[in-house]
């Protein structure tokens, strides 16, 4: 019989959780509309409800009005922004930033106060990328592969250099472009902790082990999150054909015909709800067996913020 092979841990993670209760929240505290800047987790169908309950997403902190109440998304914001932020008249802040990417700030604020040369490993563009190198003026420089290793402008023999990353990245790829950052820097300074989280290092080892036993897997999450495209591309390279979707209507037939056993899993910001509606279709395809691979029971929350308590 076709059966289904469901990760466990998926989907929804602690810092995604608060986030999205911030702006339903806020949203229930303060009436519509709340303004949010940048999505507030990347997900379609979580942006598109909270959109239809009065929530307004902006890029630009000019484009929100005063008086308004302004959230931050769970990516984090450069400091250039808080600063545009507070010189507006606005009624409410509210932090959306996940407490794991605030670490990560903390971590490089006090690097950049010691006077380190600091190398964030991560995506450029990516919203926690701009988030977290605009925490410092200056000293720090992206890299995204082992390939731009070589290029890092930052002497070899320099005595204070440390290395970030991206909360999100590639467990297994970030580890090798540290062990090359090693060999080119002997005094670099670790992150005291993971910087990726542990959401995203328990959703990779569940498609690792899915990897195994599946033909196929099927990661739910938007095109845009960092979380989910590492999930799609890990299943890749450990050779099973693997696809991302926001939706179960994005299912195509043909992705099913010779696939017996099908490994279903969900970036951290896709909500259980989508899981559903792939399952049933995947159902109407004739996978009527299901089981669950459970690599850990995850039990992290983050505090709201007391005014939405
Ligand atoms: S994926 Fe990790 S860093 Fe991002 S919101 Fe979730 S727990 Fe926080």
């Amino acid at each position: 019989m076709k059966k289904i092979i469901l990760a466990n841990p998926r989907g929804f993670c602690a810092g995604v959780d608060r986030a999205i209760t911030i702006v339903e929240k806020a949203l229930e505290f303060y009436g519509s509309p709340v303004y949010v800047r940048h999505e507030v987790v990347h997900n379609k169908y979580v942006v598109d409800g909270l959109k239809n309950r009065g929530a307004i997403f902006i890029e630009e902190i000019k484009d929100v009005p005063e008086g308004a109440i302004l959230i931050y998304s769970a990516h984090g914001v450069p400091l250039a922004v808080r600063e545009e932020a507070e010189a507006k008249n606005l009624t409410m802040v509210f932090d959306a930033t996940c407490p794991l990417v605030s670490k990560v700030h903390v971590e490089l604020k006090n690097l950049y106060r010691n006077q380190y040369e600091i190398i964030m490993i991560g995506h450029k563009g990516h919203p926690e990328v701009e988030g977290t190198m605009g925490q410092v003026n200056g000293h720090i420089q992206l890299i995204e592969n082992e390939l731009d290793v070589d290029a890092l402008p930052i002497a070899s023999n320099a005595e204070k250099v440390a290395v970030v990353t991206q909360t999100t990245l590639s467990v297994d790829e970030t580890k090798s472009i540290i062990d090359k950052l090693k060999v080119k820097y002997p005094n670099l300074r670790l992150p005291k902790n993971e910087d990726i989280c542990y959401a995203t290092q328990n959703r990779q080892d569940a498609v690792k082990k899915m990897a195994t036993v599946c033909d196929a897997i099927i990661v739910i999450g938007s095109k845009n999150s960092s979380n989910s495209n590492r999930l799609k591309e890990l299943a890749e390279n450990l050779n099973v054909r693997s696809y991302l979707i926001d939706f179960d209507h994005e299912i195509q037939g043909e992705w099913l015909n010779d696939v017996d056993t099908i490994g279903l899993t969900a970036g951290a910001s896709a909500p259980e709800v989508l899981v559903e509606g792939v399952i049933q279709k995947l159902q109407s395809y004739g996978f009527n067996a299901m089981e669950n691979l459970n690599v850990v029971e995850e039990h992290m929350t983050f505090a709201l913020p007391s005014e939405l308590r």
